[in-house]
C-alpha cells in the first residue's frame, strides 16, 4: 500500500470534473495550487469559493510520510483509533535518530545499538497497519519520498517541516503534527485554513557556478524567515522549467525557512524525466493525460500580478550564488560581497568544516556538481583545508554515487562518508571540541542554521549555500574566497582557478541499489505483535484518556497561572527530552517547565495546594492526580504557539489537567487539546486573569450544558471562602464536544470502529 498507482489513478480521474467545478465557482483561472486544493476537498464538493487567509476547509490528503522522531507518538495514537490499517498510503523513516561522527559504517552500528528499540517498534507497528517503513541507513525522509512518492498534482502530509520538498515534483505536499497524521491514517479529514498565493516568476536559465539553491537562498533574503507564512509559493515561468526536479525540490524544501505553508511547481519535462529514472514511467503516463490540470492556467501565469496575493520575478540568468547566514537563513549575501560582509561583521573568516547533505541538496545531482569541483581539486593537487563530510539522501543515491565513482572522488579529497540520514542536520553531529563552544565557522548545504542546530556549539557560525560552493570553500577553508575570480594555491606553488561545476541531472547509467532498506508491511497484520517492551523509558503503549462522566467538573486546583510568552516549547521542551517523544509518562516529566508562573516569576516552581510547598510543576501536577484532584493551567496570549506538537497537549492531560483558559489560543494547540479531550477555554472578559489566585478552587457551574457558541460558567472559590463567578468562551463544534465527552478524539474514532 505504500506505493499505490491505483489511487494516483483514482486521483486524476476526479481531476477534470473537480477543476471545470473549481473555474465555474472561482470565476477565474486557476493558479495550480488553487487547482491541487479543490481537487482534494474532502467533501468533493468544488462548488464552494474559499477565502484566502480567511477560510478554514476541510481536505483529503492522499498520502502520510512520518520520520522516526515523530512517528513514535502519532504510531502510538494510531494504535488507538482501533483501525486494523491506515486509510490512505503512508510511510515511516528512520532518519533523524542516526548520529555522524566516524562514517557511515560505524554510525549506524552505533545507532542502531542505542536506538534498535525504537526502530524495532517502528517497523512492527508498521508491519501491523499497512504502513511502508524505510530502515536505519535507507535514506532522509523527503529524498526518499521524492524519488519514490511524490507525484504531479497530489497532496501530502509529513510529520515533518520539509515535507514540502515534494513540491519538486508538483505536489502541495506539508508539514504537520503527528495529531494530524493520525487523523488522516485514520480516514478523517484534515482541516487547513485556505492559504494565500505567492508566485515567483523565474527568467533566464542558470548558469556558472549558480544553481537551484540560490533560487530560494534569494527568495528567502527577499521574503525573510516570516514572509511565507500562510502561503503556498508557486514557481513558473520559462526559467521553472529548465530546472531539474531535485532543484526544484531543493526550491521547495527550503519554503519551510521563509515559512510557507509549502511551494510547489507544475508538470514539466523535468518531472517526466525524474520519474522515468526513478522507475515510475506509469506515473507519467497517467499524468500525461490530465497534464494541462497539473499546471497554472496560461492566463495566470501571462498576469500574475492579477491571480496572486503577491509576485516576485527573478532572472535566473543574473542570479549570483549565495551564501546565507550565520544563524538565520534569510540573511542572504551574493558570494561577491561575502568577504567583505564576514570582515565587517567579524564572523570567523577560517572554515572549520564544509557540509554536503540533508533533504534539501544530496540528490545524485547535487553529488554530481559537487564532485566536479572535488575531481578539480584531486587534479590540481589542491586539498581541503576545512574538514569535509558528505551525507547521500538514500540508499539508491548512495550506491549509484559509488558505481559511478563520485564517493571515490569525494574520499580522496579526504571527505568523511557518513550515512544516508540527517546527520548534522538535526544536530546528530558528535564534532569532536564542540562542547567548548569556541567562536567558528562552518558552511553546509542545509537548509536550517539557527544557533546550535547542528553541532550544539551557540558560537557556529554556520553558513547555507549549495553543494558545489560547499566544496569549494572546503578547500578554500576560507569564508573570503570567491571561486568565481580567486585562485589557490596548490602543492607546487602554482595558481589554480577551479572551473564552474557541472553535473549530471540524472545518472547516464541509470539509478541502481542493492538492498534500498523498504520494509513492505504485511498484507494481513492482524498476527503482527507490536514490539514494546513494559520497562522501556523510551516507549510506551498510551492508555485511552477517560471519558468525560457528563457532571459538572469541581474542586479544580491551579497547576500554573503561565505569566506571557507561553509556546509549545515552554509547554514540552525539545533537546534532550527528545529521547522520551515515544514514552508519555517520561516526556510528561518535562510538562510547562519552561513556563513563566505568574505569581513568583519563576520558571517549573509552583506552590503545591495539598502541602503549601513549592514544587516542579510534573511532581505538583502529579500530586494533584494522586489526589483524585484534577487541576487547571491558565494563561495569557497566544498560548501554544509555536509548533504543532501535539505532546504539549497529551502532557497535560496525562496529568490531570482538564481545562486550559487563555486569553487567546494558537489556533493548531487550541484544536490539539480538543483532539485529546481537554476544555481549551478562553476569558470573555480578559481582565478576569487578574481574578485567578495562586491558592483559588475552581468549579465548572454550567459544563453539564456544554454546546456549541454557549458560555461556560466558572466559578472561583478564593482562600478567604469568597466567591466570584467569571464567564468563559469556547469554540468547540458538535463534533469537537463529542471528543471531550469520549476523553478524546482518537476514543471517539476507535469506538466507531469498534461499532
Ligand atoms: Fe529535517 Fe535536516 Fe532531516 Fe531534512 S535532513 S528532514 S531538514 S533534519
Amino acid at each position: 500500500m505504500a506505493f499505490d498507482i491505483d489511487m494516483i489513478k483514482a486521483v486524476y480521474e476526479r481531476y477534470p470534473e473537480r477543476i471545470a467545478a473549481a473555474r465555474k465557482t472561482v470565476n477565474k483561472p486557476l493558479t495550480l495550487s488553487e487547482k491541487i486544493l479543490y481537487t482534494h476537498l474532502w467533501d468533493g464538493d468544488a462548488n464552494k469559493e474559499f477565502t484566502r487567509g480567511g477560510s478554514y476547509v476541510d481536505f483529503a490528503p492522499d498520502r502520510v510520510a512520518m520520520q522516526d522522531a515523530t512517528a513514535q507518538m502519532a504510531l502510538l495514537q494510531f494504535m488507538q483509533a482501533g483501525k486494523d490499517k491506515v486509510a490512505v498510503p503512508s510511510t515511516a523513516h528512520a532518519d533523524h535518530l542516526i548520529q555522524a561522527k566516524l562514517g557511515a559504517t560505524k554510525d549506524l552500528q552505533e545507532s542502531l545499538n542505542k536506538n534498535n528499540e525504537v526502530f524495532n517498534f517502528l517497523s512492527s507497528v508498521c508491519n501491523k497497519y499497512g504502513i511502508g517503513f524505510w530502515k536505519p541507513g535507507a535514506g532522509i525522509i523527503h529524498q526518499v519520498v521524492l524519488e519514490n512518492y511524490a507525484f504531479p498534482g497530489g497532496m501530502m502530509i509529513g510529520t515533518d517541516s520539509h515535507t514540502v520538498n515534494a513540491g519538486g515534483l508538483g505536489m502541495v505536499a506539508i508539514g504537520v503534527g503527528g495529531a494530524d497524521a493520525v487523523d488522516v491514517m485514520a480516514g478523517m479529514p484534515w482541516e487547513l485554513k485556505f492559504p494565500k498565493l505567492i508566485g515567483v516568476k523565474l527568467t533566464g536559465e542558470l548558469n556558472g557556478w549558480t544553481a537551484s539553491k540560490d533560487v530560494i537562498l534569494k527568495v528567502a533574503g527577499i521574503l525573510t524567515v516570516k514572509g511565507g507564512t500562510g502561503c503556498i509559493v508557486e514557481y513558473f515561468g520559462e526559467g521553472a522549467k529548465s530546472l531539474s526536479a531535485t532543484g526544484k525540490g531543493t526550491i521547495c524544501n527550503m519554503g519551510a525557512e521563509i515559512g510557507a505553508t509549502t511551494s510547489t511547481f507544475g508538470y514539466d519535462d523535468s518531472m517526466r524525466r525524474y520519474l522515468k529514472a526513478t522507475g515510475r514511467a506509469d506515473v507519467v503516463e497517467l499524468a500525461d493525460q490530465v497534464a494541462e490540470h497539473l499546471t497554472g492556467d496560461d492566463e495566470v501565469y501571462a498576469e500574475p500580478e492579477k491571480y496572486f496575493d503577491q509576485v516576485i520575478e527573478i532572472n535566473l540568468s543574473e542570479l549570483m550564488p549565495h551564501v546565507n547566514g550565520p544563524f538565520t537563513p534569510d540573511l542572504a549575501t551574493p558570494i561577491d560581497k561575502l568577504g567583505e560582509v564576514a570582515k565587517k561583521e567579524g564572523w570567523p573568516l577560517d572554515i572549520e568544516w564544509g557540509l554536503i547533505g540533508s533533504c534539501t541538496n544530496s540528490s545524485y545531482e547535487d553529488l554530481t556538481r559537487a564532485v566536479s569541483i572535488a575531481k578539480q581539486a584531486v587534479d590540481k593537487k589542491l586539498k581541503t583545508k576545512s574538514d569535509f563530510g558528505i551525507n547521500p539522501g538514500s540508499e539508491q543515491v548512495r550506491y549509484t554515487a559509488e558505481r559511478d565513482g563520485l564517493l571515490k572522488t569525494f574520499e580522496d579529497l579526504d571527505a568523511t562518508i557518513f550515512t544516508n540520514a540527517c546527520g548534522p542536520c538535526i544536530g546528530q553531529w558528535d564534532r569532536a571540541g564542540s562542547e567548548k563552544e569556541e567562536k567558528n565557522t562552518i558552511i553546509h548545504s542545509f537548509n536550517r542554521n539557527f544557533s546550535k542546530r547542528a553541532d550544539g556549539n551557540p558560537n557556529t557560525h554556520a553558513f547555507v549555500t549549495s553543494p558545489e560552493l560547499v566544496a569549494a570553500m572546503a578547500i578554500a577553508g576560507r569564508l573570503d574566497f570567491n571561486p568565481l575570480t580567486d585562485t589557490l594555491t596548490n602543492a607546487d606553488g602554482e595558481e589554480i582557478k577551479l572551473d564552474p561545476p557541472t553535473g549530471t541531472e540524472l545518472p547516464a547509467e541509470g539509478f541502481d541499489v542493492e538492498d534500498n532498506g523498504y520494509q513492505e508491511p504485511a498484507k494481513d497484520g492482524s498476527d503482527v505483535d507490536v514490539v514494546v517492551k513494559d520497562d522501556s523509558e523510551r516507549l510506551q503503549i498510551l492508555t485511552p484518556f477517560e471519558a468525560w462522566d457528563g457532571e459538572n467538573i469541581t474542586g479544580m486546583k491551579l497547576l500554573i497561572k503561565a505569566f506571557g510568552k507561553c509556546t509549545t516549547d515552554h509547554i514540552s521542551m525539545a533537546g534532550p527530552w527528545l529521547r522520551y517523544r515515544g514514552h508519555l509518562d517520561n516526556i510528561s516529566n518535562n510538562c510547562l517547565i519552561g513556563a513563566v508562573n505568574a505569581f513568583g516569576k519563576a520558571t517549573n516552581e509552583v506552590v503545591n495546594q495539598l502541602t503549601g510547598e513549592k514544587g516542579e510543576v510534573p511532581a505538583t501536577a502529579r500530586a494533584y492526580k494522586a489526589a483524585g484532584i484534577p487541576s487547571i493551567v491558565v494563561g495569557d496570549h497566544n498560548y501554544g504557539e509555536g509548533s504543532s506538537r501535539e505532546h504539549a497537549a497529551m502532557e497535560p492531560r496525562h496529568l490531570g489537567v482538564m481545562a486550559v483558559i487563555v486569553k487567546s489560543f494558537a489556533r493548531i494547540h487550541e484544536t490539539n487539546l480538543k483532539k485529546q479531550g481537554m476544555l481549551g477555554l478562553t476569558f470573555a472578559n480578559e481582565a478576569d486573569y487578574d481574578k485567578i489566585k495562586e491558592d483559588d478552587t475552581f468549579n465548572f457551574l454550567d459544563l453539564n450544558e456544554f454546546a456549541p457558541n454557549k458560555q461556560i460558567t466558572l466559578e472561583l472559590v478564593h482562600a478567604d471562602g469568597s466567591k466570584e463567578e467569571i464567564k468563559l468562551n469556547h469554540t468547540y463544534n458538535e463534533q469537537q464536544i463529542e471528543w471531550f465527552k469520549a476523553g478524546s478524539a482518537l476514543n471517539l474514532i476507535r469506538r466507531k470502529a469498534n461499532a
